[in-house]
Order: C-alpha cells, then structure tokens, then sequence
C-alpha cells in the first residue's frame, strides 16, 4: 500500500498577509517521543541511515554544522546526548540532512532533465537555514510538519515529521522550508490543499522547490568515480535466463514511490493556478525514462577453450590443426575476461554495447589449418589406427578440407595394402579387412577394380576426369587394336598396333587437360568478379561454424589477392602461371559451384556437376547459357566450342595449340570493360548490345 502524506504548512506566513509575525514564546509544550503512529523503522529506515553516518564523527559535524544547530536546542532528550538512537529527534533530522546531501552529490552531475539549474541542495539550503532548527511537540496543529521564521530566528520541527515520514521523503521538507527564507505562500484558500499554496509550478516557490529536489531524488542512482569521471554504478543480475545489467537507486523503490506520490500531491493540491501532469506515475516510469536497465550478456570464457570433447561445439580455434591457435585462443580468453570486468563498470546501455563491439572487432579469427601440423596429426594417427575408421574420429582432418582427410586415408591404405588383395580385382563386393575399399570406393565398382590393379594407387582410383579417360583408353587399347583392322592396314605387329592406340590415348589426354586449363582460367575470372572481401557483419559465428570449409575461405582469400594484384597490374603471364598454381587446388572445384552451379557445370560438365551436386539436382539442366552471362567466359568459350567442333578433324598437337592461344587473348583490360559493361545486362539480347558496345 502506497501512503500519501500531507504536509500543511504554516498559515502564520501567508504571503497575502506580507506580514512576518513573531511568535509568543509560549509555555513549554511535553510530548512523548515517539509519538503514537509512529513509523516503525523498518518502514522509515531511520536506523539504516544514522548507521551511514554516526559511525564518523566528520559526517556528524558537517551534518551539524550544515544545519547550523544549537546545542541547548536538542539536549534534554531531543539526541544531542545520544546522536546514534535512530528513536530519537535530532537523529532524524540528521537522516533528512543525511539524504539533501546524497541527492546534492549525485544530482549535480545527473540532475533530472528539464529541473531548474539548483541542483546544489543541500548548499541552497545551508545558506537559508543559517539560524537553525528547533524541536517542537505541535501539540496545538497536529497536521503541521515544520515552519520557518524569518529574522534571525531558528525553524520549527514537529515530531510528526520525525515521526510519520520516511527518513528519505522527510528530506524534502529542509528544501521546502528553506525556500521560504526568499518566498513566502499565496492564501490558504487558493489552491484546494487549503494551506501552503502557491502560484504556479515552475515559479519560485517552496513547493516547486521541493518537487523538483523529489524529482532529483527520486532518479538519483549511486554514482563512482571510474577513470577520474562520476558515473553511475552498475549492478549485474540474471532474470528470466537472460544476464542484467542496472543502475542502482539511491532510494528504496518504496521510498521512490513515496517521492513520487508527494509529487503527484503537491502537482494536484497546492498551486492556485496552472496545471502540469507528474512526469512519473511510479518507479518504473522513471527506470524506463533514465534507460536504467538493460542486457549485458557476459563473455564466457570457456567458450575459448579447446579440447577434443568441445570441438566444433564452441568458439575455441583447433589448436591441432594448427598449433599457433593456442596462442589465439588464449588472447581471446583474455579479452573476454577483460570484457567482463569492463561491462560490470559499462554507465548504460551504450557503454556496454560499446565494449561488445570493441570485443567483437578485437576478437581474433582462428588461424586456418596449417599443413605441417595436419600432416602430424594424419602420422600420429596414422601409426595407431587398426582400421581406417580409427584415422580421424573427431573430424578434424575432414574440417579442414574433404582432401585431408581422403589423402590420409588414402596413404595409410597405400602403406598397408597387401598384394594378396589383387587377386580379388574381379569381385566388387569383396572388402579389405582394414575398411579401405568401403571408405574410399564405397560401392563405385570401377574404382574398387582399380584400386586392387593399380596396388591403391589414388591416382589410379580417384583419377581426375582427364585421367579417367586415359585409363579407359588404354585399358580399352588391345581390344581397340584388334577391333579395327582397317586402320592398321599398313602390317604394324599387334604390339605396335597397340602403341599406336596407346599413343592416341595420350593425344586425347593432352587435349583433355588443354580444355582443363580454360575452364579453370574462365571459372577463376568469375570468381574473382563475384567474389568481394567480406564487410563487417555478423562473421563472428561463421568462425566456428563446421560448415565453412577453412581452406575454401584461405583460397578465396587467395584468389581474391590476385586479382587485386591483377587490377593492379601484375603482368598478363605471371598471372596466368599463379592463376593455374591456384586453380589446380581441389577446393577451387567446390568453390567455383558454390558461386554459380550452372556455370560451374558448363564449365567442368555434367559429369563433375553430378558428382557435386547429386543426380536429383543435376537433372536441372545447367546452360551454357548462363555462362556465357560472364563476358570474360563468354570470350573463351567460344574458342572452347570451336576447339571442341575441330577436334574431330584436326590433330591433338594443333588443337593444343589453338587452346593455349585462346586461353591468353583474355587481358586484364578487356577482362573488366566488358563485366562493367555487361554488369547492367539481364536478357540475352542486352548481354548481345552491351558486348557489341564494349567492343573496340
Ligand atoms: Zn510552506
């Protein structure tokens, strides 16, 4: 239950009446202390307050001192004797003291928004109140709280406002009754209070004063001095699960909602004329005003902690992949640990955000695999394993690229293969006893049959598609020389029938590789258009995210660098020769999909694309169309097309050579006139005019 109290004041210092009357030093009054109704403690807080003080005998005296007291006035039983009693007068009135010169403290550099500059309250009122204060029963106006005198004589307190108020809202009345040293009330029958009335708000007066002191009061939050600056200290809680952050108020919610009663009371019952709206209707308007709470999640500095059991299930960077991650994510752990100090002294939401945002941008990123330490890892794991299924059991070659790991797999069943495995070339279902032919052919017949020939031989059971068609070639030879005799019609031995077939095959294999090397060079020009350096974002959870592939990023990066050293003017063939070195890296492949599956699949073929993507996916029909939307492809494919046609009459030396001449005619300048111009195009047509208009 939220209590309204009523302060009347004096009527003997009705301004109408522009009299000061002296009072007739009347005969002694008795009243007995406490008063019955009295507050109990707990409700007026009077003992937390004299414990905040009567301990220091400096605090006592500039409490004293400030309120210019008289001894003779509080002796006989008032404190004066026994200053600490929180039951007793003078005590109280020191309380009320106590909190003008908390609120002074803190409102002078966080005063309520709009009040009027005087802030200083507790100097405003020492300079008034210079003649000091009296005890009185008020035996004869029970509903009167304090009165000031004018002419060197000291103010009047009751022990109902000793009594009956909070020790906090009881400190509202010293600025009231001290503005009455400069400004007097207008007529008791001038506002419906019936006494102490005046004008308007916002006038000088004693109640503008004392609301406005409330107002201070009210959303006043402790304050420290951090790095020399006052600000408001922070509290941290948890609510509901999530982490909080808070400033903590001078005053008791309770003692806030009384302060913001009086107002309201005083707004509605003691001006004659104008009217204002409180700006608060209880403790939580003004939080929400002064943006008093807020989420300050905490960094948790475990996340920053590797081990195998929390791989991929935190943010710590895999110290196994490369052993230099140690050292980022102890740096990390020691940010977060800075960041958590820091947020617990952050003066508000902004602050805070502001120290999650230099944590976001100083965090640093895992390092991405480094070969040595992954070639470590494969060994050691390598010399152990009893069965493939024993290489990699926490993934971590798998991680950092699907080549580490097939490439491990594929050396240790090299190493172990056993030559009495050959015999089995011709059963396709029959498995090795270290797992080799399940893991590495699955049920691919062709690959099972030439892992067994060919003695594991990666080469030889993962060709590339070049190498693919030579080994159907010559595997397909003998029966290739026998089956056409017309064409070796001039007696060459069957041996030399077969040489010759088998030298065909590499014909067709040079020029496989030929067409290889534009497609890379046409898929390396796309991406580098496509492809621009990641901006500020969320990137943060994408670090530790097992979907990103760390050599794909580090070849991005890669190639992004060279094409920035292209535009800056590296030389057309040492481009070319970096451009192949970087191409042949088995993630350009998967990179080259990921930025345009159907111009990968024009570029690399069905075959490839259906390997990558799956067959469901693959039966939408990729177009050379779409590649040809890229002008740098555009200008190669043609001569792709062209060599492709002429292959069947020309020979494999020449068609090389038309290749290689086509493959250099794409210069950097040409290269980045016709993206721009073609950038606007969306239909074949405007592809057509944009590309007739950036011809020279
Ligand atoms: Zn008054």
């Amino acid at each position: 239950m939220k209590t309204t109290i009523l302060y009347p004041s004096l009527a003997l210092l009705a301004a109408a009446a522009a009299v000061v009357i002296v009072p007739v030093e009347a005969a002694a009054e008795s009243c007995s202390v406490p008063p019955s109704g009295a507050m109990s403690l707990a409700d007026s807080r009077d003992d937390v307050y004299v414990s905040r003080w009567c301990a220091d005998q400096s605090k006592i005296d500039m409490l004293w001192n400030g309120l210019s007291l008289d001894a003779d006035l509080w002796d006989e039983g008032w404190g004066y004797d026994n200053v600490c009693d929180p039951q007793l007068f003078l005590p109280r009135l020191l309380n009320a003291a106590f909190n003008v010169t908390k609120v002074q403290e803190i409102s002078r550099h966080f005063g309520e928004n709009n009040a009027p500059a005087r802030r200083l309250w507790w100097d405003f009122i020492k300079e008034r109140e210079d003649d000091g204060y009296e005890p009185k029963c008020c035996n004869d106006e029970p509903g009167l709280n304090a009165a000031h005198f004018s002419g060197g004589l000291s103010t009047n307190l009751c022990i109902k406002w000793g009594y009956k108020i909070g020790a906090a809202v009881r400190s509202s009345t010293l600025v009231h009754e001290a503005t009455h040293e400069d400004e007097g009330h207008v007529g008791d029958d001038e506002c419906s209070n019936g006494a102490s009335c005046d004008t308007y708000y916002g006038a000088y007066n004693a109640n503008t004063m004392q609301i406005n002191y409330l107002y201070d009061a009210v959303s006043a939050y402790q304050i420290e001095t951090v790095n020399g600056k006052p600000q408001r200290k922070v509290t941290r809680f948890t609510t509901g699960g999530a982490e909080m952050c808070a400033y903590i108020p001078l005053w008791t919610d309770a003692e806030r909602d009384g302060g913001i009663d009086q107002i309201s009371y005083r707004i509605n019952n003691n001006f004659a004329s104008g009217s204002v709206f409180p700006k608060y209707s209880d403790v939580d308007d003004v939080d929400d005003a002064y943006g008093a709470s807020w989420a300050c999640a905490n960094c948790e500095v475990g996340k920053y902690t590797f081990s195998l059991q929390n791989l991929g299930k935190n943010k710590a960077c895999n110290e196994i992949a490369n052993k230099a991650n140690a050292g980022v994510n102890a740096a990390n752990r020691a940010l977060c640990t800075s960041f958590n100090g820091k947020i617990a002294k952050a003066p508000g939401a902004a602050a805070y955000q502001t120290l999650a945002n230099e944590l976001y941008l100083a965090t640093k990123p895992c390092l991405s695999y480094n070969q040595a330490d992954l070639d470590a890892y494969c060994s050691a794991q390598q010399a152990t394993a009893k069965t493939v299924a024993d290489l990699d059991p926490y993934g971590i070659l798998a991680d950092n690229g699907f080549q580490e790991e097939l490439e491990c797999t594929a050396d240790y069943c090299r190493d172990r293969f056993d030559p009495a495995w050959s015999s089995h070339a011709n059963e396709p279902t029959w498995d090795d006893p270290l797992g080799c032919l399940d893991m590495l052919c699955d049920d691919d017949t062709e690959c099972r049959r030439r892992f067994l020939v060919y003695k594991a031989d990666p080469a030889k059971y993962h060709p590339d598609h070049c190498t693919d068609v030579l080994l159907d070639c010559i595997e397909a030879s003998p029966q290739q020389a026998q089956r056409s005799p017309q064409l070796w019609r001039d007696g060459l031995s069957p041996a030399l029938k077969v040489d010759a077939v088998s030298a065909s095959c590499q014909s067709s294999y040079q020029f496989c590789r030929a067409t290889e090397e534009i497609a890379r060079r046409v898929a390396a020009m796309v991406l580098i258009e496509r492809w621009t350096v990641p901006g500020p974002g969320p990137v943060e959870d994408l670090r530790t995210n097992p979907r990103i592939n760390p050599v794909d990023q580090a070849f991005r990066q890669a190639l992004l660098r060279l094409g920035a050293r292209l535009k800056a003017g590296l030389g057309e063939a040492q481009f070319t020769a970096e451009l192949a070195a970087l191409m042949r890296h088995p993630e350009a492949m998967a990179a080259t999909f990921d930025a345009g599956p159907a111009t990968f699949a024009a570029l690399f073929g069905q075959k490839d694309f259906t390997a990558i993507v799956g067959p469901q996916l693959a039966r939408i029909s990729p177009s050379l169309a779409a590649v040809e939307r890229v002008p740098a492809a555009k200008a190669l494919l043609g001569k792709l097309n062209a060599a492709r046609v002429s292959y069947t009459k020309l020979g494999a030396q020449q068609v090389q050579k038309t290749l290689q001449d086509a493959s250099r005619e794409l210069s950097p300048a040409q290269f980045e006139g016709l993206i721009k111009a073609l950038g606007q195009a969306s239909t074949p047509a405007e592809v057509e005019a944009a590309l007739a208009k950036a011809s020279p």
